[in-house]
């Protein structure tokens, strides 16, 4: 028994080797990535339940790596917060998004993902007041989008942070909602706009009763403490007759449209055929 735990433990052992040693490889080419500009940004539309107008876009990165291909943000977002590459990553997104935004042919709203990190920067409110100067991007053309484990950094921070940002105009989106912990009291301690129902709920929805009446609650939650709602992860007719029924005005998901070129953007906005 202790032999084949020694063995257990060799091999335990030579994972996590081989695991950090794949993670600091990622953050070197990470490094490299940030310095040669390897990212770009798609764009996914969130849409009009009744209408299908385009309402905003939601800006998401890209990296292609020259030998690794397409890396994906779950797999890359993490080690760069780790490694500290989070802030120039984003600041290079919002510096970005805004530009491409103000491009649009359409004044439709753009939503920039923020991680903990970035958004808990002293002089955020700063960076994306220049940001918009630079790109000539009305305030009230951007959205942020955070997520519960912002709260675990200086409340005090995320109040000022949020506070000055709405009060310019820039509206504050409470993203993945439904998945932490306790949604419901960062809903009640900070000023947010607007949440978005994590997919998880949406995915079951036509399934049995249960994802209705959680969404259900969440909309008219939504209702009375004023926020708009955005259904995430839509992705048959019946998950968006569903929500029609429950009167949910905005989703976003791959059947309204997949994450897209900026060209592509370009195109629905100007009307034309999509692809
Ligand atoms: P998120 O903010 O919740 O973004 C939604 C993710 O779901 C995107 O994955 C999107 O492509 C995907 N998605 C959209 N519609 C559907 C659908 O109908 N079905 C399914 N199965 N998936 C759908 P993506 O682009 O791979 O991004 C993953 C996560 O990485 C994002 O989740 C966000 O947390 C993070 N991320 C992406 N871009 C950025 C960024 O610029 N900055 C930061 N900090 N995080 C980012
Ligand atoms: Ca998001
Ligand atoms: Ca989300
Ligand atoms: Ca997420």
């Amino acid at each position: 028994a202790k032999r084949s735990g020694r063995n257990t433990f060799a091999l335990y052992d030579e994972y996590m080797e081989r695991d950090a040693e794949e993670q600091r490889s990622l953050e070197r080419d990470l490094r490299e990535a940030v310095a040669t500009g390897q990212f770009h940004l798609v764009y996914q539309p969130v849409c009009s339940t009744h209408s299908g107008e385009v309402a905003s876009f939601e800006a998401l990165i890209r990296w292609c790596h020259p030998v690794r291909g397409h890396v994906p943000p779950s797999l890359f977002i993490p080690v760069a917060e780790q490694a500290g590459l989070i802030l120039p990553i984003g600041a290079w997104v919002l510096e970005t998004a805004c530009s491409e935004a103000a491009a649009w042919p359409r004044p439709v709203r753009v939503a920039v993902n923020m991680s903990p990190p970035q958004f808990l920067q002293h002089d955020l409110c700063d960076q994306v007041r220049r940001a918009l100067d630079r790109a000539g991007l009305p305030p009230d053309r951007l959205d942020i989008e955070v997520t519960e484990g912002l709260m675990l950094g200086d409340e005090e921070v995320v109040l000022t942070n949020m506070t000055r940002l709405r009060a310019m105009g820039v509206r504050i989106s409470l993203d993945d909602f439904g998945t932490g912990h306790s949604s419901l009291s960062y809903l009640r301690r900070f000023p947010f706009d607007r949440i978005k129902i994590d997919r998880s709920f949406v995915q079951n929805l036509g399934v049995g009763t249960e994802a209705r009446a959680i969404v259900h609650s969440v909309l008219s939650l939504g209702r009375n403490l004023k926020l708009d709602i955005i259904a995430e992860g839509v992705e048959t007719e019946l998950q968006l007759h569903e929500l029609r029924m429950l009167r949910c005005e905005l989703v976003q998901g791959y059947l309204l449209g997949k994450p897209m070129t900026m060209d592509d953007a370009v195109a629905l906005l100007r009307g034309a055929a999509q692809g």
